[in-house]
């Protein structure tokens, strides 16, 4: 089957890709699915009149949001099997958030305490406006922006601008260095050797600390850790495994897929030692190691299934049609459109983010028998 993800406005930036039809194999539908629901302001509780009038997004386990993800735009070249099936509906394009209102809400988040901005998607190179996008965040705040791409669209001009319109660093999905698994595991045209090419550029241009982002997912390139591991000494950077999390749109996430961190580290420790760095932000998802043979680069684990790190979450994220969403795994969501596009003031957007911080669980459960998995799949929610 020939696809093609190109919009007229995309056409010089996008690439047709080819997706034969695939499932992961050996999956089953185990884990129960929410029908999603979105919130609108109207049934948002207020937070506690002191929490509001502390000025920051704080919830009601006593964290407070440092980090807002946007995802700006839920369309992608790739159709990776963890995450989006080829039949994906996309937003119709006047329920995404236009770059004003991206800029406008990354203001206000920043007027809240936000310290870090990740643009992600979908595949966040793909949108048109994106350095604009950029330089607005860059004018109207000064947090780290950072993005994260799978780096198939990338130039040395294109970098060059981002950078200059304020981008501070790159993060690069990079899931097998193989070339028929790359296509199997992206369902796309786009080879390794094309992200490598990206990943040198964006050390070139100075968007580090760069790091790289993989998902092993068993029998598909679960043999790969040592290989995958090699970039981060190849590379100078920091390359991170990330637990298949029950965020597929094709449902096909089960337990038994799953390669966990622990896995991984062994599978990586049988060749090359590995030393805890220590130096890990108490908020960060990743628990990184450094090589004892002292070479360069970084390895970094992110197990959100096996050993979940909500008790030091910091996250807010913002979906591409306007939705903030309180967790990864929340299966309410809750629309800021209608006060972005009806006339509300910033301070009544900065409540609204306020409310909503104050309603996010203390953790989303997945060990449990309880667990609903959301009906958005990361690539919509914005990973
Ligand atoms: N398209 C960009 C990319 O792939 O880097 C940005 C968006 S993507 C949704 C962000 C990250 O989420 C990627 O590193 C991807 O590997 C990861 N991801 C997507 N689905 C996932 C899943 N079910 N479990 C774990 N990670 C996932
Ligand atoms: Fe696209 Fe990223 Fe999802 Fe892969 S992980 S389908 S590149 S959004």
């Amino acid at each position: 089957m020939q696809f093609d993800v190109r919009e007229p406005e995309l056409a010089s930036d996008a690439i047709a890709v080819s997706l034969p039809q695939f499932r992961v194999a050996g999956a089953s539908d185990s884990t129960k699915r929410s029908q999603g629901h979105v919130a609108t302001q109207a049934q948002l509780p207020a937070a506690p009149a002191h929490i509001r009038a502390g000025g920051r997004m704080m919830d009601s386990h006593g964290r407070t949001i440092l980090d807002l993800r946007i995802s700006i735009t839920d369309r992608c070249n790739f159709r990776c099997v963890y995450c989006m099936e080829p039949d994906v509906q996309f937003q119709p394009r006047e329920n995404v958030l236009t770059p004003g209102e991206i800029i406008r809400m990354a203001r206000v988040a920043q007027s809240l305490g936000v310290r870090k901005i990740r643009l992600t998607g979908g595949e966040p190179t793909l949108h048109p406006q994106l350095t604009e996008i950029i330089s607005g965040i860059r004018a109207a705040t000064d947090v780290e922006i950072a993005m994260i791409s799978n780096g198939s669209l990338l130039t040395r001009e294109k970098l060059s601008a981002w950078k200059r319109a304020g981008l501070d660093r790159m993060t690069i999905s990079i899931d097998s260095v193989r070339a028929d698994r790359f296509a199997r595991v992206t369902r796309s045209t786009v080879t390794p050797e094309d992200v490598m090419a990206g990943i040198e550029m964006c050390v070139a241009e100075g968007l580090t600390p760069l790091k790289l982002n993989a998902v092993l997912v068993r029998g598909q390139n679960d043999d790969e850790a040592v290989e995958l591991a090699r970039l981060a000494r190849r590379f100078g950077v920091e390359m991170r495994f990330i637990e298949y999390m029950p965020l597929d749109s094709a449902r096909a996430w089960d337990r038994s897929l799953m390669v966990t961190a622990q896995e991984t580290r062994e599978a990586i420790e049988d060749v090359f030692a590995l030393t805890p760095t220590n130096m890990d932000d108490a908020h960060s998802t990743a628990r990184t190691f450094r090589f004892t043979d002292g070479a360069p680069g970084l390895i970094g684990f992110i197990a959100p299934v096996s050993n979940p790190f909500c008790g030091a979450c910091s996250r807010l994220r913002l979906t591409a049609d306007g939705n903030v969403r309180p967790c990864l795994f929340s299966t309410t969501e809750w629309s800021v459109m209608k006060l972005l596009r009806g006339g509300a003031s910033d301070a009544e957007l900065a409540n609204f983010l306020i409310d909503v911080t104050w309603t996010k669980l203390a953790g989303h459960n997945i060990a449990s028998q309880q667990f609903v998995q959301p009906a958005r799949p990361m690539s919509a929610v914005g990973g």
